[in-house]
């Protein structure tokens, strides 16, 4: 009796087996567009972002979205990971620890020139681009209570600058230096990780952060609709550093997209695009097949996140491109009449 009903059990999971089996191969070529696509390699690729309340780590679930969901087309099987953002991204492309980084146009220009955070190595030459994405402003977020209304009034305070490894701390310092501050000397400046900032502004144990980022941002969103009113600081005053670097533009944050922040007028600052870098070591057929599937789908990938709404094709691959743009890329871009060259 006993061995039927082992038997009996075997069966049943041999059955189990065989089903799951056959589940699994139907949903690998279950893609869309129905087409039954031609059998080709997949390979796996890793894209760094940012923290996770920022808007990199969007881009990241983005480019996974729009790519694992069509990898019998594309073959490539993307996976994403936080990081501190820009710096780090650049420096973990060109030394293979990513294949793919997003990081902010002014550090993708510094790294190729040799200048800022990388006046110490020299230029980094072997940097390339794949394209822009949309813009992000130079934010500087405050308590309410603190009393900050200018980029002076930080004098003194306690202030986030931004992580070491982050694209907002190069900004942060820039703007005082550009407005007189010493950060060692004039405030309490701190580097502590984006992610963690709007926790520590509601505590009370920052008045103030700067944090570079497209916007709407979750950590804005966040550090806003606590229980300390918060408000959004203009950054003015700095026309010649922005004269002077050609990454920059002048730009307002929307304040209706926190609607619970202390000041609802729109707050002038400036800011760069995001891009997405790429060593001049990685694969034409990985970048060509990446910068295709993000063009042939970009529908789905502005949906993704309405910082993303505005992208235009033709802009992503003209602009915030100053590291030359990667072969795999420039492949992509002739064959769709992106680029005449
Ligand atoms: N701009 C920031 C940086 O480079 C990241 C912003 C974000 O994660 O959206 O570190």
């Amino acid at each position: 009796m006993k061995n039927f009903a082992m038997i009996g059990v075997l069966v049943l999971v041999m059955i189990g087996l065989f089903v799951a089996r056959n589940v699994l191969i139907r949903s690998a070529s279950d893609e869309p567009g129905g087409a039954r696509p031609a059998r080709k390699r997949v390979m796996l690729i890793t894209v760094g972002t940012g923290g996770m309340s920022g808007v990199y780590y969007k881009v990241g679930g983005a480019i996974q979205q729009v790519l694992n969901a069509r990898k019998g087309a594309y073959g490539l099987n993307v996976s994403y990971q936080a990081s501190r953002g820009s710096v780090y991204n650049i420096n973990a492309v060109l030394s293979g620890d990513i294949d793919v980084g997003v990081c902010q146009a002014d550090r993708q220009f510094q790294a190729y020139q040799g200048e800022g955070e990388w006046q110490a190595t020299g230029a980094r030459k072997e940097l390339r681009s794949i394209c822009s994405l949309y813009p992000e402003a130079v934010t500087l977020v405050a308590s309410d209570k603190s009393g900050i209304r200018t980029v002076s009034d930080l004098k003194g305070k306690r202030v986030n600058l931004g992580a070491p490894g982050s694209g907002d701390r190069g900004n942060a310092l820039a703007v005082l230096k550009a407005l007189g501050i010493d950060p060692e000397k004039d405030l309490h400046g701190e580097g502590i990780k984006a992610v963690e900032s709007a926790k520590l502004l509601q505590d009370g144990r920052l008045d103030a952060f700067f944090y570079t980022v497209g916007h709407p941002a979750a950590a804005i969103i966040e550090a806003t609709a606590g229980r300390r009113p918060v408000r959004i600081v203009p950054i003015t005053g700095v026309d010649q550093m922005l004269a002077s670097s050609p990454y920059y533009a002048k730009t307002t944050i929307a304040m209706k997209l926190y609607p619970k922040a202390a000041n609802q007028e729109d707050v002038p600052t400036f800011g760069m695009l995001t891009t997405l870098v790429v060593s001049e070591k990685a694969s034409e057929d990985m970048v060509y097949s990446l910068t295709k599937a993000l063009f042939e789908n970009l529908d789905e990938f502005r949906s993704c996140n309405p910082a993303f709404a505005n992208l235009k094709a033709e802009n992503m691959a003209r602009d915030g491109l100053s590291a030359p743009i990667h072969s795999g890329a420039l492949r992509y871009y002739r064959e769709a009449g992106l680029l005449q060259q």
